[in-house]
């Protein structure tokens, strides 16, 4: 209610500032009075969408409690800081990469550790849940009050409990090798809403931990592993605007006409792709004998 309040202050004030710039005068203090209001409402929309990510879906027996939630593309997502906590103490080594690995999705990112060494959270949150998941092994799962999630996996102890409230840095769990996975890492998840995002998208992980951008659009490019390697980093070009996320998205697509002694195989390796993303792409099969002629659409 306060907040409301000063809200309305700040509103009629604004319109007393505007009659003063239709005046030509103070018009500098009036500008700068209008991005401070700019930021107490976009401050005020944080705070009630805080809220509501915080509460939604709030499952602590399931992986994914957003099953039957269906995200539309592109979709934003926002960050008060500009740098992360780094998850591990040492060094960040990336052993592997989202994308796709041996014919499979890996959804996260692997970054390597020492058995024992302490997990900790890369923003404040609450713990959401605290089990043994397939796969994934000794897991901690924290929400965080943009919408995303960040999942612990393969951990060799978790050592917080659900709802409990913790600030970055806060350790979580001991490094591990449990569940499907080969020598100690951490298997670092990244999702908003149940849908799984390339972490290297949104995180440089350098010693540095930055944040790339406060504001990101997020296209279906960076949630689909068939479009990534697991071996090497994707080119990345941040969408901090809508209209950037589409345009981009539309850029990635292009038309390859198929030439004499083509395979799919050479034509995904020319175009820094996979051939499962080209079939699905095309809706033709691994096997599908191809056309000299023939119009393949390619994401680069
Ligand atoms: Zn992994």
């Amino acid at each position: 209610m306060k907040r409301l309040l000063f809200l309305l202050i700040c509103i009629s004030t604004y319109q007393i500032h505007s009659q003063i710039i239709d005046l030509g005068i103070m018009r500098l203090d009036s500008i700068s009075f209008s991005n401070q209001l700019d930021m107490i409402i976009k401050t005020h929309q944080r705070d009630s969408l805080a809220q509501v990510y915080m509460t939604e879906n709030w499952d602590s027996t399931t992986f994914n409690p957003y099953k039957e939630y269906k995200q539309t593309f592109p979709f934003e997502v926002s960050f008060a800081d500009s740098t992360f906590t780094s998850p591990i103490g040492r060094k960040k080594v990336v052993t592997s990469r989202y994308g796709w690995r041996n014919r499979r999705a890996h959804k996260g990112i692997d970054i390597d550790l020492i058995t024992g060494d302490d997990v900790m959270t890369i923003f404040d949150g609450k713990v959401r849940a605290v089990r043994t998941f397939p796969g994934l092994g000794k897991t901690v799962v924290v929400r965080h009050e943009n919408g995303l999630e960040t999942t612990y996996a393969h951990l060799s102890k978790q050592v917080v409990k659900v709802n409990d409230t913790i600030t970055k840095g806060t350790v979580i769990g001991k490094g591990g090798n449990t569940g499907n996975s080969r020598g100690s890492h951490l298997h670092l998840i990244v999702s908003y809403r149940g849908v799984y995002i390339n972490p290297e998208y949104l995180f440089e992980f350098t010693e540095e931990n930055k944040i790339r951008s406060q504001d990101i659009w997020i296209t279906r490019r960076w949630v689909t592993p068939y479009l990534h390697s697991s071996r090497r980093q994707s080119n990345i070009i941040i969408a901090t605007t809508e209209e950037e996320a589409l345009q981009n998205e539309e850029k990635q697509k292009k038309i390859y006409i198929v030439k004499k002694g083509d395979t799919l195989s050479k034509i995904a390796n020319r175009h820094h792709t996979s051939i499962t993303a080209i079939c699905k792409e095309n809706s033709i099969k691994k096997t599908s004998t191809l056309r000299i002629g023939q119009q393949l659409v390619v994401n680069k």
